[in-house]
């Protein structure tokens, strides 16, 4: 019997949800899955803290292994919730996955009790100078993450709630709300 709530959230790349997602733990105990990726490090990125890195061989045995809650492909990398942690976690508390809409929907499937929640740009231009402002990125890789998120976007009628990041303390506040309404639930 799981004690907490598993907190699903998604949204296109470059709608905040990272930022959401760290303003909320620092307000609420809550554990957070590190997923598992065979994509390569980005600067900065620490293995076991931002993804656990794998090569893909060791990937696919872990999915033979039963050991993935839910994993997708996602521009032709593959991503994974580790089984273990979020059902161990779950029995002390909140566990929060940030994941894609794929992984979301299947962890729905999985476990009818997950909450979904959709973060959504206020628009379609705030997301693309969002994406935009990141700098690095060519205008075909910039494309191919809006073709992403519109249709990330397009999956939002299957979540439990959609909240709209044009404000991140109420945006923060939200996802909180949700939280705390599975704890009246218990
Ligand atoms: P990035 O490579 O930019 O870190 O992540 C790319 C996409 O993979 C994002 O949409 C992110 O939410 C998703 N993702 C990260 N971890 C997981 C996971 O464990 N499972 C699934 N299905 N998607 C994930």
């Amino acid at each position: 019997m799981s004690k907490g709530t598993l907190l699903v959230i998604s949204g296109p790349s470059g709608v905040g949800k990272g930022t959401i997602v760290a303003e909320i733990l620092k307000s609420r105990k809550a554990a957070l899955s590190v997923s598992c990726t065979t994509r390569a490090p980005r600067e900065g990125e620490v293995d076991g803290k931002s993804y656990f890195f794998l090569t893909k061989e060791r990937f696919i045995r872990l999915i033979e292994e039963n050991g993935l809650l839910e994993y997708s492909m996602h521009f032709d990398n593959y991503y994974g919730t580790p089984r273990k942690f979020v059902e161990d976690k779950l029995k002390e508390g909140d566990v929060i996955l940030e994941i894609d809409v794929d992984g979301a929907l299947n962890v729905k499937k999985a476990y009818p009790d997950a909450v979904l929640v959709m973060i959504a740009p206020p628009d379609r231009q705030t997301l693309l100078t969002r994406l935009r402002g990141r700098g690095t990125e060519d205008e075909e890789v910039i494309e191919r993450r809006v073709q992403r998120a519109d249709y990330e976007l397009s999956k939002s009628p299957q979540y439990d709630y959609v909240i709209i990041n044009d404000d991140l303390g109420k945006a923060v506040g939200q996802v909180i709300a949700i939280l705390e309404k599975g704890d009246i639930k218990k």
